[in-house]
């Protein structure tokens, strides 16, 4: 490997058929969001990281917990002691795993108002995500601005991925103009045109969730990353993957005539309900156990987290570090765990109910 210093880490991988040292540059070049770094962002990130792509950009909302560690990768038994946010978490693993590639942790919800600005500049979007509503939000997205967009989903046993490569308002994209033919594949909304009910599907709560089921899923979408970053479209999977590691079913269903049975609100009329805001809530429950959400602030206003520690402490113990004030709270005979970030997020344990939720926030913080 002598004169390619920078590249011998990455020998094993340019062997590859479709690498070499051209393919490597590229990765090295490029540019993948992860948004969630739960059980899939974590497996992708770490993948993602050892096979060179320059600049990860990670973001999730949450801290970790001891339950998370039967699946996500990046985390061990001093984050959760540490309560360090899964992003920050992840950037400070990645960083003794390749310290040539950037890494940049955003500790922060995904909504319609700040989405664009995590997107823009990456290449390609990678599903670490636990609910649709975003899903829905970053399809938008990544039709809107023509970026792939690798869709994966795991619970219980079984896992989905997808790979999406947006038909584009010109048709002018890499994929579309690609020798061979168009490449463009159905959006999510095609294939999902409404999000499931909330509480009428299985959750990992519900339904627990099996470590190697998310461990194949986010592999799979790490290798379609690999492929649409180095030029190697020609191999992209055109069908949804769906996976019953238990039951030992796999099973590559065809999706490619889909586009033209539905009418897909998103990338045939490019009408952008969930990026413009008129889809989609500000309270949101999460995967894991009677959990809320709650967004209130606009984006820039900060919270003052040392004068809310001063005014939690009267209620309960507190947690506090450069992130966030943890306390316990007992309400009306009932006992919950607040969460606030200095951007005004708060996540409330211990209500499925968004109202509950806004009513401890108002209580003890205020709006
Ligand atoms: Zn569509």
């Amino acid at each position: 490997m002598a004169g390619l210093p920078d590249l011998a880490r990455y020998h094993r991988q340019m062997l590859l058929p479709g690498f070499g040292e051209g393919g490597q540059r590229k990765l090295l070049g490029s540019t993948a969001l992860i948004l969630g770094c739960g059980a899939l962002g974590t497996v992708s990130a770490n993948m993602l990281a050892r096979a060179g792509v320059g600049h990860l950009v990670i973001i999730d909302r949450d801290f970790i917990e001891l339950t998370n560690l039967q699946r996500q990768v990046l985390f061990d038994e001093e984050d959760v002691a540490d309560a360090i946010p899964k992003a920050e978490a992840a950037k400070r693993k990645i960083a003794r795993i390749n310290s040539q590639i950037k890494v940049t942790a955003i500790i922060d919800d995904i909504n319609f108002q700040n989405i664009g600005r995590f997107t823009a500049g990456a290449d390609i979007l990678i599903d670490g995500l636990d609910n649709f509503e975003t899903r829905y939000l970053v399809n938008d997205c990544a039709v809107k601005s023509g970026i792939p967009y690798v869709y994966g989903g795991a619970v219980g046993t079984t896992g989905l991925a997808y790979t999406i490569l947006p038909h584009t308002r010109n048709g002018d994209a890499f994929w579309e103009t690609a020798p061979g033919g168009n490449r463009a594949t159905p959006c999510l909304r095609c294939l999902f045109e409404e999000a499931p009910p909330p509480g009428e599907s299985p959750t990992c709560d519900t339904a627990g969730v099996l470590g190697p089921a998310v461990s194949i899923v986010a592999n799979f979408q790490v290798t379609e990353a690999l492929k649409i970053l180095t030029g190697n479209l020609d191999q992209v999977s055109p069908t949804l993957l769906n996976i019953d590691l238990w039951t030992n079913s796999l099973a590559q269903l065809n999706v490619s005539g889909i586009r033209n049975k539905v009418d897909c609100p998103c990338c045939k009329h490019r009408n952008f309900e969930y990026l413009e805001g008129k889809a989609g809530s500000r309270a949101t429950t999460l995967c894991g156990s009677d959990t809320i959400q709650l967004t209130h602030r606009q984006l820039g206003e900060k919270l003052n987290l040392e004068e809310i520690a001063r005014h939690l402490g009267r209620h309960g113990p507190l947690k506090v570090n450069e992130f966030m004030v943890r306390t316990k709270l007992f309400d009306n005979g009932r006992e919950f765990e607040l969460t606030l970030f200095a951007d005004g997020r708060a996540i409330v344990k211990g209500t499925r109910e968004p109202s509950v939720a806004r009513g401890v926030y108002s209580k003890y913080v205020g709006n």
